[in-house]
């Protein structure tokens, strides 16, 4: 699904990413996890182009990404739904025009009986079919979560990209919402990257990880793997857990 080569990205003189190389495949829960700074969010945008990259390659979906013309980068961005820490919703808007904001980007009428059952399915699939008329103020922080990836899987995408999805929220929403992203990688068979400082939360649910330190990766392989007692970085890390 992403293949990263050699990847180097820098922004004017500070080297951000270094070297980097992994492959994300069909079906992982794949983790990217590391300290603040580490240059996880700038990794992850580079996935769909909100970034660009000086050296090395991400070829996702088939296609390099530096390659892309405007309008391809914006199929791209279709395949690739994205969640983040702050939500990202529209407050003036209401739960169901949140979740159809894509729609209106490409030009599709959200009231379409056909994009109508997909909101529906979807507030569904994230248990908010109560909330359908409730403007972002009126929801808790795992609600909006919840809208967030309703959004965010509204275009039918191949990939869900997770800044930091789980960190403004407390550790039983925090379950809650990976119990819904594992739902989501089983039943509609969507590949997950999830880029995270909380160790947890990779343990949890992903099947494969690099941990990032100062934009090198410093160790991979599966969770149960890298988190035993020998692992310096991990450690490391684990004694400073940050934000
Ligand atoms: P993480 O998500 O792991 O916390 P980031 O990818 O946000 O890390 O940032 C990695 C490094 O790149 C940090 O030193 C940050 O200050 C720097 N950085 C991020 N975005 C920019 C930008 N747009 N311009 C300059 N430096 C940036
Ligand atoms: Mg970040």
């Amino acid at each position: 699904m992403i293949e990263v080569k050699n990847l180097c990205k820098n922004f004017g003189d500070l080297e951000v990413i270094k070297d980097v190389s992994f492959t994300i495949e069909q079906g992982d829960i794949f983790g990217i996890i590391g300290q603040s700074g580490a240059g996880k969010s700038t990794l992850l945008r580079c996935f769909n182009g909100l970034e660009d990259y000086q050296s090395g390659s991400i070829v996702a979906l088939g296609k390099e990404v530096k390659d892309l013309n405007k309008k391809e980068l914006q199929y791209m961005q279709k395949d690739m739904g994205m969640i983040f820490q702050n939500f990202n919703l529209l407050n003036r808007l209401t739960v169901y025009d949140n979740i159809a904001l894509p729609l209106r980007f490409w030009k599709q009428n959200p009231k379409d009986k056909e994009n109508a059952d997909r909101i529906h399915e979807l507030l569904k699939l994230v248990g908010l079919e109560d909330k359908i008329n409730s403007k972002p103020r009126e929801l808790s922080g795992g609600q909006k979560q919840r809208v967030a990836i309703a959004r965010a899987l509204v275009m039918n995408p191949k990939i869900l990209l997770c800044d930091e999805a789980t960190s403004a929220l407390d550790p039983k929403i925090t379950q809650d919402i990976l119990a819904l992203l594992q739902k989501i990688n089983e039943e509609l068979n969507i590949t997950i990257v999830v880029v995270t400082h909380q160790m947890e939360v990779v343990k949890q649910i992903c099947n494969k990880m690099v941990f990032l330190k100062h934009g090198k990766i410093v160790a991979s392989g599966k969770p149960e793997e890298l988190f035993v007692s020998s692992n310096e970085d991990i450690l490391d890390f684990t004694g400073n857990d940050v934000d």
